[in-house]
């Protein structure tokens, strides 16, 4: 006989949401008796409603906005090595219908029913985030099962995003099993790139831009491109290998760099990619003045909305950056921007970049509209899930 599990209880009315297939219970919703209250962050509970109906197993943080977070709807699952194999195979088998190599996002946390996980696979290595104190209490559970369904030489803690510390929770980066280099392979098509898997940004490979990369970088052919916020070379190097004269690169950061710098090098294109160490706006804003045009503008910026309290700044920071790069479209050319803030929506977001285009004097038309592959699928009811976001616009 197992102990039962502790028991939770929605609020009367509160339970609509979650029956419908919400996968979370806010703080507020939740009957927080001492009982309840007292339940150490990272619990596996039961969830029910005030009449005692179970809704589901998850696990609960009485100190998290976002509480309960669902594993899944029978309440007599069991969150064992069993429950992580069947949803990692499930997952892989998604990932594989799509991509021939061992490259991608394997775990995109709620829309793979594993909340609070992120898992980004690089051949023999794989990267973690566990953002929730509920997979943070299952470590151990979740790398046995890692073991069995990918059996993969190196295994990363990256634990060191700003989600953790909503849910109490300390930041590290380790690495759980084996070894890792300074900078790791990642194959994207015909193409390699190093990333640093233990101290770049995020996972060390924004996989989300994969398509877009494959989409955008190629109209560069037989011309010049700038690409805005580089980070590790993706859309730069994919250009330079796919006829782009020119490319120029500018970031901030002196490792992202290295990075690009090293994966023009691997690729042979070392001589068309110029990459530099710049402030965004203030080059753009320097080279709007020399007159200097390009066919191709792509600008990928790190998340300015970081909570919805910074929204509005935020948006006018996309009008800001899409008039400065439009600027610098020569006629018929392409400008490519993204933004990859949750909180900001497909709709307000085209708004701005389309307000950015009207104020560089420049018209155009929109040819796509994107988020990211599928690798990060997107829940059926978390539509912040898809949070990356980007258009395409033609450029007269
Ligand atoms: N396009 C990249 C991802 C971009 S990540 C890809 O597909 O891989 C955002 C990048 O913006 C980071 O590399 C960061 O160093 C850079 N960055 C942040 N603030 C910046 C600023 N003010 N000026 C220039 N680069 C900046």
């Amino acid at each position: 006989m197992t102990t039962p599990l502790p028991r939770v209880f929605l609020q009367h009315g509160r339970d609509r949401r979650v029956v419908e297939g919400h996968p979370w219970a806010y703080s507020n919703e939740i009957r927080m008796d001492a009982e309840t209250k007292a339940l150490p962050p990272g619990t596996v509970v039961t969830l029910h409603r005030v009449d005692g109906k179970p809704l589901g197993i998850g696990s609960f943080n009485p100190h998290a906005l976002i509480s309960f977070r669902l594993f899944d709807r029978d309440p007599r699952a069991t969150i064992d090595e069993g429950f992580f194999v069947c949803r990692l195979r499930r997952a892989l088998d998604l990932r594989r219908r799509f991509f021939d190599r061992p490259f991608y996002r394997v775990i995109h946390a709620e829309a793979d029913a594993l909340p609070g996980l992120i898992a980004d696979l690089f051949g023999d290595v794989v990267v973690l985030q566990l953002n929730t104190a509920g997979m943070e209490s299952l470590t151990p559970t979740l790398l046995a099962a890692l073991d069995e369904t990918l059996a993969p030489e190196a295994i990363v803690l990256r634990n060191d995003s700003r989600m953790r510390a909503s849910e109490g929770l300390g930041s590290e980066v380790v690495v759980a099993k084996g070894q890792v280099g300074e900078t790791i392979e990642v194959r994207e098509g015909d193409l390699v790139f190093a990333a640093d898997v233990v101290s770049g940004q995020k996972t060390g490979w924004y996989f989300d831009q994969r398509e877009n990369r494959a989409v955008v970088s190629p109209l560069a052919a037989g011309g010049r491109m700038l690409v805005v916020f580089f980070f590790s070379g993706g859309f730069a190097v994919l250009a330079a290998c796919r006829g782009a004269i020119e490319v120029v690169g500018l970031d901030s950061s002196e490792a992202a760099l290295g990075l690009a710098r090293r994966a023009a090098k691997i690729n042979r294109v070392d001589d068309i990619c110029q990459f530099r160490r710049a402030d965004a706006f203030e080059e753009l804003q320097r080279l709007a003045k020399t007159g200097e045009r390009f066919q191709v503008v792509v600008a990928d910026p790190p998340p300015f909305v970081k909570s919805r309290k910074e929204l509005g700044s935020g948006l006018k920071g996309y009008r800001k950056l899409a008039r400065l790069a439009a600027t610098l479209v020569e006629p018929g050319g392409f400008l490519f921007v993204a933004s990859c803030s949750h909180n900001v929506e497909p709709g307000p977001f085209a708004a701005e970049v389309v307000k950015g285009l009207a104020a560089a004097g420049r018209t155009g038309r929109i040819v796509r509209s994107a988020g990211a592959g599928p690798d990060h699928p997107i829940h059926t009811h978390l539509p912040e899930t898809a949070y990356l976001k980007s258009l395409l616009v033609h450029v007269d």
